[in-house]
């Protein structure tokens, strides 16, 4: 990737896109091309063509998707797999018939099995049954990663993919009905604090266990990705580390300064017991995570008050 290159992030507004603006604004990127959602419909084949024929991008930094926590998996399964099936199939398409010089797509590490030994090595992918609660999702994106790899070997497409753990930071969706647990906690606890309420309500039994990645890691992976690795193979993008939902919670309320009680709500869906991911094969290739998990909740925590307030 050089500096005059005309770089195309798709989904520039959410979390991981607005991760990967900021990172390649800072190196110097400044021929980026955007479009919000109401300029241009990835899930409408023509726009997505005359798009490409148009703008001409070098690269594509594929984070367009519609994505969500276990209560909007499962209350909207329909538009999860079809909307991530349209977007990604038109994008990937049409950068390939228009000349794109590299993809990166973004897969998630919820497509590995419910039962996948831990951490998850890249190759278990498809050796067992996933988790219902975001089965459409998953498979949309399994079908992704299958799409980059068909058209690599096909047509010598340089499409890559990497799957990132859960991720977090600035312009996560804070809605606590439709969020994941990160950005969940954060803003009940919060609004729990401010209330002076004496407890929060945590979903589950406390007892899963998930790894965090703080977005800006993510970015900063998917460059150095995008500009030095060429494999068939999605990589893993995580922190090689997970903590408990319970242990979360507390980190969070120590954050925020909640002195109330954290309750258990055991009738919520656990979801997957654990999802760390193997990261050796990033870290061989010279990429660790730099943020720690103290630094980044302070860190969001700081950007959802300036933006509340
Ligand atoms: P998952 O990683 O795909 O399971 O999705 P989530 O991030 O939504 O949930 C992770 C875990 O956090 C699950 O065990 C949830 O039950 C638990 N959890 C606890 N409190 C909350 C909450 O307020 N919101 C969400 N989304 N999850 C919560």
């Amino acid at each position: 990737m050089n500096k005059g290159d005309r770089i195309y992030v798709a989904g520039h507004r959410g979390l991981v896109g607005s991760a990967i603006v900021r990172r390649l604004e800072t190196d110097g990127f400044d021929h980026l091309v955007l479009r919000t959602r109401s300029e241009l419909d990835l899930r409408r084949q023509d726009q997505v063509d005359r798009f490409f024929e148009q703008e001409r991008p070098d690269y594509v930094f594929l984070a367009a998707a519609k994505v969500g926590g276990i209560y909007a998996n499962n209350a909207y399964p329909a538009d999860f797999i079809r909307d991530n099936l349209l977007i990604q199939t038109h994008v990937i398409d049409a950068a390939h018939r228009a000349g794109v010089e590299k993809l990166l797509f973004l897969g998630s590490s919820c497509i590995y099995p419910k039962q996948a030994p831990q951490p998850m090595t890249e190759e278990c992918l498809l050796t067992g049954p996933l988790e219902a609660t975001n089965r459409p999702y998953a498979l949309a994106k399994i079908a992704g990663l299958e799409m980059v790899r068909s058209y690599r070997r096909q047509f010598g497409f340089r499409g890559i993919a990497v799957m990132p753990t859960n991720l977090y930071g600035p312009h996560d969706n804070f809605d606590p009905e439709t969020s994941h647990v990160l950005p969940a906690l954060l803003r009940k606890i919060h609004e729990a604090r401010a209330a002076g309420a004496a407890e929060v309500e945590v979903w589950g039994t406390g007892q899963p266990r998930r790894e965090f990645l703080h977005v800006d890691d993510l970015a900063d992976a998917c460059v150095f990705l995008m500009q030095r690795y060429e494999g068939e193979l999605a990589l893993n993008v995580g922190v090689g580390d997970d903590v408990t939902i319970r242990e979360l919670a507390e980190l969070i309320a120590g954050v925020v300064g909640f002195e109330g009680k954290l309750r258990f709500d055991a009738s919520k869906p656990d979801g997957t017991p654990r999802k760390l991911l193997d990261v050796s094969r990033l870290h061989a290739l010279g990429w660790r995570a730099r943020i720690s998990l103290e630094k980044g909740v302070a860190d969001t925590y700081e950007w959802f008050r300036r933006r509340a307030t």
